[in-house]
């Protein structure tokens, strides 16, 4: 797995005087939306159910999993359990070439871009097209999606006429409307050729073996009953014990992804109908190593409403593509070490100023800058993201603390280095950088054992 997360290109457009805020209004307008649908309801007590909701999911995952699995086998579905992503894309191909299907219309699902399942397929000469149209985009620009909820949210309709105009062969238009209409014609007939519909999974309801899917163009309900064979993609973590339990979700998901107060469309699948065939592969990849770690487990409660990036200033700032990865935000930063390796994510738990904007706005009250804390000493352990000049520094002070001559001698060079710090002309780039915006605190003029001593 690659990930192309680049910590000094990420602090270059941040500390970029003339790089544009490019997400700024658009997040800015998210949480306005998400702040005004949020107080018409019992926020704070929807949040705290939320909590426990998943808290109990995530603990009886293994109950809950088979429960789901008996009544989903019950209702004429297939289940296929998979643990890395590679296995999930190898069945999910094994599915399309048993049915014969030459292409695939897919629903909007972040776990397939895991998968990286139009890759796959593609390879495989299976022809897969995005339905939800910022999926759609970004597809066609060659792009991963830049945000959960919001793929092509970081271009213009400027860039989406432009990309059309080179891409479908029409005349160019930045009206938002015509632009849809575009989108809309050209998968129209998509929805009726396709062999297999794709489409993730927000809920799994155990009690029913129902997969519930929230959306708002329709696309999804489409890509799953045109096509005569449906394939769910669903991460093992979205499985929840009752309906009872997805009514708190339904009211926080769409006040904190879009600030509606009801997705447009909410879809229970229970089973195929009519002759048709039904599947549902469920993803590991990675979520059985975060439950297995008693403080990174809270990430899996996540609902993928998307509202931790709309508040994230570094996200704001740099967009999801810097992330280099499928999840992108402060959520990104806590799940992805586990799902692609500690190693491999490298620097990633570090983008984030740990200002807890993030945390206050979760709806299911997931500590993450709690968790984001745990990565970074997950990954400085693990020597996935150590700076010599660092180490050097921690180990200087860990010696220097270890004796009272070490002590002594500490801060009798920190008055000097402070006294003489600014005249130095040979200080290095890296620390002249580093106290442009800072000031080093002013050493006491006395320390706590003089004080002592002398009282
Ligand atoms: S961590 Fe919370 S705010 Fe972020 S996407 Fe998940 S549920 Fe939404």
């Amino acid at each position: 797995m690659t990930i192309h997360f680049d910590r000094r290109q990420v602090h270059d457009d941040l500390h970029s005087p003339s790089a544009p805020p490019i997400l700024d209004s658009s997040m800015r307008r998210a949480v306005e939306h998400k702040h005004a649908a949020q107080t018409l309801i019992a926020w704070d007590e929807l949040r705290e159910r939320a909590h426990e909701i998943k808290a109990y999911s995530i603990e009886h995952l293994d109950e809950l999993l088979v429960r789901f699995e008996r009544e989903f086998i019950a209702r004429g579905g297939r289940v296929l359990w998979t643990q890395t992503a590679d296995e999930a894309a190898s069945r999910f191909l094994d599915i399309c070439r048993a049915h014969g299907a030459r292409s695939v219309v897919k629903g909007k699902s972040m776990v397939s871009e895991e998968l990286e399942l139009n890759a796959r397929l593609t390879a495989a000469g299976i022809d897969p097209v995005e339905t939800d149209l910022g999926e759609y985009i970004v597809q066609l620009a060659g792009e991963r999606p830049s945000h959960i909820i919001a793929p092509a949210i970081h271009m213009s309709r400027q860039d989406v006429g432009s990309l059309f105009e080179r891409k479908l062969k029409v005349d160019y238009t930045d009206d938002p409307e015509a632009l849809s209409e575009i989108a809309r014609l050209r998968l129209r007939q998509r929805y009726l050729d396709a062999g297999v519909g794709m489409t993730g999974a927000n809920f799994g309801i155990a009690e029913t073996g129902t997969v519930v899917v929230v959306e708002n163009e329709g696309n999804g309900g489409l890509s799953a009953q045109a096509p005569p064979v449906q394939i769910v993609v669903m991460g093992i973590e979205k499985v929840i014990p009752t309906l009872d339990d997805l009514i708190v979700f339904l009211q926080l998901l769409a006040r904190s992804g879009t600030g509606q107060k009801m997705s447009t469309y909410v879809h229970h699948f229970l089973g195929p109908v009519d002759g048709r065939a039904m599947y549902c592969i469920f993803v590991d990849a990675g979520r059985t190593d975060l439950l297995a770690d008693p403080v990174a487990r809270e990430s899996l409660y996540c609902i993928r409403c998307g509202a931790c990036l709309n508040v994230c200033p570094i996200y704001r700032r740099v967009g999801g593509g810097a992330y280099g990865w499928v999840y992108p935000g402060p959520i990104g930063s806590v799940i992805t070490p586990s799902m692609v390796g500690v190693e491999d994510a490298g620097e990633l738990p570090f983008a984030s100023t740990l200002c807890g904007a993030c945390a206050a706005e979760c709806p299911v009250k997931i500590d993450l800058p709690h968790l984001l804390v745990h990565e970074r000493s997950r990954s400085v352990d693990e020597g996935a993201a150590s700076s010599p000049l660092e180490n050097a520094a921690v180990s200087s002070w860990a010696r220097a603390m270890s004796s009272s001559r070490g002590y002594s001698f500490a801060v009798l060079a920190a008055r000097v280095g402070g006294a003489v710090s600014s005249m130095l002309p040979w200080i290095s780039p890296a620390a002249r950088a580093w106290s442009k915006e800072r000031s080093m605190p002013k050493v006491a003029s006395m320390t706590f054992k003089d004080w002592w001593r002398e009282r």
